[in-house]
């Protein structure tokens, strides 16, 4: 049995991971870079070793350095989180070869599903539904522009290595197609080490639904049912909920056996997710498989009322999945926004710097997965996800309000973060109907960002009554306002908070 576990990850989700492991009375082991020597990680662990510089090539991405660890401190499995190493399959073999228990699928699982080529090839044999499109690497230019006028533009060309949004492209128009595949092609080498682009068709206003997936080592496979993710930035996430606005009982059955199909097809073994597009007629096409832990797992956590991390630790000690797919039901509804340190009003810039004051939301129904304290620094070395904010309701509209709330509540300085852009998708129709897909951000810009123009003290005066402990921290001209002005003062920003939201 597994009695010490290293997890080669930082930020939130190596806590989050050591949360579960501590929960099992199984001890931690953190690594950490040049940049994290003070990250929560390392405080939280039993144990913890400096791995190398702060870029992640030479610290979060050096397998030897990772092994050389994990067998000095006698760790018997390695928790690779999400990201960096989680779904190289190099990583998952050397593992095996040096005797440490890989949480996560075989190197084989990893390769049938990480290349998207391949991954079509497997999941066309396995009878699963998949985007029309090409099935081998684009060679020849003419070849290409016969099979797009065969398809039907729009369509995307993409990256067969890609992630995160990377070496994709629109193609509208037969004149821009060459320049379409060039720019994909080179955006792939430069990301990826790989510029094998294929072709798919352009599905109009799309959803993008995905399914959470655990097989055991023992035939066992079962789907935990669906998370919407189609809230997106330049097709990355930023709000998940689950149920589905969209799905019916009967497409959601239809989905869940195709994700447990696909999943068997490749023998896999642990958590996967298996992500769908989804048309306005709900038609649905398998899009590719992450092979790994999801950011936005604990809308599945709250919702089915099951701890993944374990179950992926109890997979790894080649236990037999002890959940029937009959028991698993929905039980009421689940949003997480993802909080970022960056700037919405300047496109987005990533925010780093330090941490001068945080207040996190609590209370019935929220959820707060993060690591980031008072004084801490946030690095400019990594993605800067400062953390997840879940909140689950009875109903849907009850989340919508539990979430408003909670990102009332939520205080932080010294950085900007996306916050009150949250807050603003919350209210926007759109969202509170249940009616959107991958568009949503374009369509609502102007509501999303033309905030009315508030006075930040005045925000931050509305939140330190609410939390009077921490007042007395925050910067001299806010507790000036509250001591010169008192009672009078905060009445009037308790009128003018209803604006900020
Ligand atoms: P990545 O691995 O880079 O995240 P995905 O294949 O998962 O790429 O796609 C990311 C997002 O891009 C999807 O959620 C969707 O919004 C959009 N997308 C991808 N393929 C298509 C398609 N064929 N038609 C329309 N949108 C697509």
């Amino acid at each position: 049995m597994i009695k010490k576990i290293l997890v080669a990850n930082r930020g939130e989700i190596a806590v989050r991971v050591m949360r579960s492991c501590r929960e099992m009375d199984i001890l931690t082991v953190a690594i950490y870079s040049d940049a994290d020597g003070s990250a929560m990680h390392v405080r939280y662990a039993d144990e913890a070793y400096h791995i190398g510089p702060s870029p992640s090539a030479e610290s979060y991405l050096n397998i030897d350095r990772i092994i050389e660890v994990a067998k000095r401190c006698k760790a018997d499995a390695i928790h690779p989180g999400y990201g960096f190493l989680s779904e190289n399959a190099t990583f998952s073999d050397r593992c095996k070869q040096e005797g440490i228990i890989f949480i996560g699928p075989s190197g084989d699982s990893i390769r049938s599903m990480g290349d998207k080529i391949t991954a079509r090839r497997n999941m066309i044999a396995a009878g699963v539904p998949v985007v029309p499109g090409t099935t081998d690497p684009i060679q020849d230019k003419n070849k290409a522009i016969e099979v797009i006028r065969d398809i039907g533009l729009p369509v995307m060309i993409k990256a067969s290595a890609g992630g995160g949004g990377k070496g994709m492209r629109l193609v509208k128009e037969e004149s821009h197609i060459l320049s379409a595949i060039r720019s994909a092609r080179s955006e792939a080498r430069s990301a990826f080490g790989d510029d094998s682009v294929y072709i798919e068709k352009y599905i109009g206003s799309p959803h993008h639904i995905e399914f959470q997936i655990l097989a055991d080592n023992f035939g066992n496979t079962i789907h935990l049912f669906e998370r919407e993710c189609s809230v997106q930035r330049r097709h990355q996430k930023v709000v998940e909920e689950t149920p589905s606005p969209l799905l019916t009982p009967e497409v959601r059955e239809e989905m869940g056996t195709f994700a447990v199909a696909a999943a068997k097809a490749v023998n896999y073994s642990g958590a996967g997710t298996i992500e769908f597009i989804v048309d306005e007629n709900l038609h649905y096409y398998f899009l590719e498989m992450n092979t790994r832990l999801q950011v936005e797992h604990p809308i599945t956590e709250r919702v089915v009322g099951i701890d993944l991390v374990k179950q992926q630790i109890r997979i790894a000690n080649n236990q037999e999945l002890a959940i029937q797919q009959e028991e698993l039901t929905q039980n009421g509804h689940a949003i997480e926004c993802r909080i970022y340190a960056e700037d919405p009003d300047r496109n987005f810039m990533p925010s780093p710097g330090v941490i001068k004051h945080i207040s996190e939301p609590h209370g019935l129904g929220v959820r707060c997965d993060g690591y980031v304290y008072e004084g801490y620094e946030i690095p400019l070395y990594y993605d800067p996800l400062i953390s997840k904010l879940i909140c689950w309701g009875k109903t849907r509209e009850e989340a919508i309000n539990r979430m408003k709330r909670a990102l009332y509540e939520y205080k932080i300085t010294g950085v900007k973060t996306s916050i009150r852009l949250l807050a603003r998708i919350m209210d926007t129709p759109d969202f509170r109907e249940g009616k959107y897909n991958t568009h949503f951000i374009e369509k609502n810009h102007d509501f999303l960002f033309t905030l009315p123009k508030i006075n930040s003290r005045v925000e931050d005066v509305a939140i330190m009554t609410v939390f009077y402990d921490y007042m007395v921290k925050i910067d001299s001209f806010q507790t000036k306002v509250m001591t010169k002005n008192g009672r009078s003062n905060w009445k009037e920003c308790g009128r003018k908070k209803n604006l900020l939201m």
